[in-house]
Order: C-alpha cells, then sequence, then structure tokens
C-alpha cells in the first residue's frame, strides 16, 4: 500500500516526529522517537477510522550485539520498578551497550538515564529541518516533505 514518509514536529515534545501516511485509505501514523508519542488511524471499514494515541514518557533504544534492535515508545511515567528492568536488560552479555539509550520525558523535560541519543535527538525541529534541507537539498512545492533520519 502506498504511503508517504516524512518528519513533522511532534505536538507533544516539538522536537522531529515521524509520519507515515496512507493517503489514499485515510490512515496515518505518527511515531516520535525522541519523547515516544505515538498516534495512529487505523481504518476499520469503509470511512471509519479507530484512532490512538499515547503521550511520550520517554523512549528506549535497546540493540543487540547480532545488531537487531528493539525500540520502546514509553507510554506511561517512568517507574523505578521500569528503570530497574531497563537496567537489567542492558547488562545482558549480547547487548550492544554503546548503542543503547533510554531517556525519560517528564513536563516538557528530557532526562538521558543511559547511554547516548542519536546528534539529531537534540535537535529543535526547525534545527532537525534545516540539517535536513542542507544534506537533501528542499523539493520545490513539496516543501513539507522532511526526511526521515533516526
Ligand atoms: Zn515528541
Amino acid at each position: 500500500m502506498a504511503s508517504l514518509m516524512y518528519a513533522q514536529q511532534c505536538i507533544h515534545c516539538g522536537r522531529s516526529a515521524f509520519v507515515d501516511n496512507y493517503y489514499k485509505t485515510g490512515a496515518k501514523y505518527i511515531k516520535c522517537y525522541r519523547c515516544g508519542y505515538s498516534y495512529s488511524k487505523k481504518v476499520t471499514k469503509t470511512d471509519s477510522f479507530e484512532v490512538k494515541e499515547f503521550l511520550g514518557y520517554g523512549v528506549y533504544n535497546l540493540v543487540k550485539k547480532t545488531g537487531h534492535g528493539e525500540f520502546t515508545f514509553i507510554q506511561s511515567p517512568i517507574t523505578d520498578q521500569l528503570k530497574e528492568e531497563f537496567y537489567l536488560e542492558l547488562l545482558k552479555d549480547d547487548v550492544d551497550k554503546e548503542n543503547c539509550y533510554l531517556v525519560s520525558y517528564e513536563s516538557g523535560s528530557f532526562y538521558v538515564l543511559f547511554g547516548t541519543p542519536t546528534e539529531n535527538f537534540y535537535l529543535t525541529f526547525d534545527q532537525y529541518k534545516e540539517k535536513m534541507e542542507e544534506k537533501y537539498g528542499v523539493d520545490n512545492g513539496n516543501e513539507w516533505f522532511i526526511a526521515i533520519e533516526h
């Protein structure tokens, strides 16, 4: 199925969120790899949609030495128990610790609890947009199209 993928400003944290827009059916998915915000609009029947939205409380990027990764959008406040579960997982031998990170998002602020998020992680949406436009150029008539980069 045809979809357009592009970045837009996250309505929750203001950084860059990624959109997967199935323009033919009206289905749409938004995920923010910075704060964990997620939105989905699924087609259930013709002209009928199911909308789900979760505010982000942070993100957890777990990468195994095999290169296989698991990305978690945290949808409830991070408790001490959850932190402990993440830390225990990070200690395992098959985990590529250098590429893992855990960030919490609380009351409008980001807190890096473990690891080093990507460079793009820290950019405001405008900075991100500028970087993508410098890198890939601006497609006249499609200025809204901003590339996706984690
Ligand atoms: Zn966000």
